[in-house]
């Protein structure tokens, strides 16, 4: 027969055992919320998002068809000085916010660095790419954050073909460039099978 006191203490026990892993639990989020999320927009930070896209490349299969895509706001700093910084800050929520909706089933937004941001997704083909990015540029244009605020993004996307992350990257910041230097609101795509 068990001994009633051994089995309380056993209980007492399994019950701190319990609250403690349930408190590392509590931590372990706590600490992932830190060093992966941007603290403004939740997005995954600049380090977080170029992980997930070196895993995504890592897990990717031969017929699976990914893609990178980074915007910049046009003009923010512009936005800035006339609006506000708390209104620029709103600008980059709501932007964010919309990067995280066209991208929950299909794949992952992060917040490179100030106004800079970059999505990774897998959908079929060019032109679900193509739609997708069609819905950040008219979801972005239609933010009413003040009556005569009009934000514009710049972007550039490729299709991912290379194993090498760092390339893929310099490969979308080209594209943003060349989006720039053409006059802005404008996304360079290089979409193609090769
Ligand atoms: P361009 O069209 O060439 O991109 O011009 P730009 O004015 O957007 O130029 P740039 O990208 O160099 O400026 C980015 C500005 O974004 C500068 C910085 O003050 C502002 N910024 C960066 N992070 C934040 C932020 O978290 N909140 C706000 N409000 N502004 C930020
Ligand atoms: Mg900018």
């Amino acid at each position: 027969m068990s001994n009633p006191c051994n089995q309380e203490l056993t209980d007492q026990i399994n019950a701190k055992i319990e609250l403690l892993e349930q408190k590392i639990n509590d931590l372990e989020h706590k600490i992932n919320y830190v060093v992966y999320q941007d603290s403004l927009t939740t997005l995954l930070n600049h380090r977080a998002i170029c992980t997930k896209i070196k895993d995504l490349l890592r897990a990717k299969k031969k017929n699976e068809a990914l893609y990178v895509a980074m915007f910049d706001i046009d003009d923010f700093k512009q936005i800035n000085d006339r609006y506000g910084h708390q209104t620029g800050d709103q600008v980059i929520i709501q932007i964010a916010k919309i990067l995280k909706d066209v991208t929950k089933d299909v794949g992952y937004a992060g917040r490179y660095g100030g106004d800079e941001f970059i999505i990774v997704f897998s959908v079929e083909d060019a032109l679900n790419a193509n739609l997708l990015i069609s819905e950040v540029l008219n979801r972005v244009y239609k933010l009413t954050i003040k009556t005569d605020l009009k934000v514009t993004l710049s972007g550039g996307v490729t299709k991912v073909r290379t194993e090498n992350s760092r390339e893929i990257i310099q490969k979308v910041d080209q594209l943003l460039y060349e989006s720039k230097r053409v006059g802005k609101n404008k996304v360079s795509y290089d979409l193609s099978d090769s």
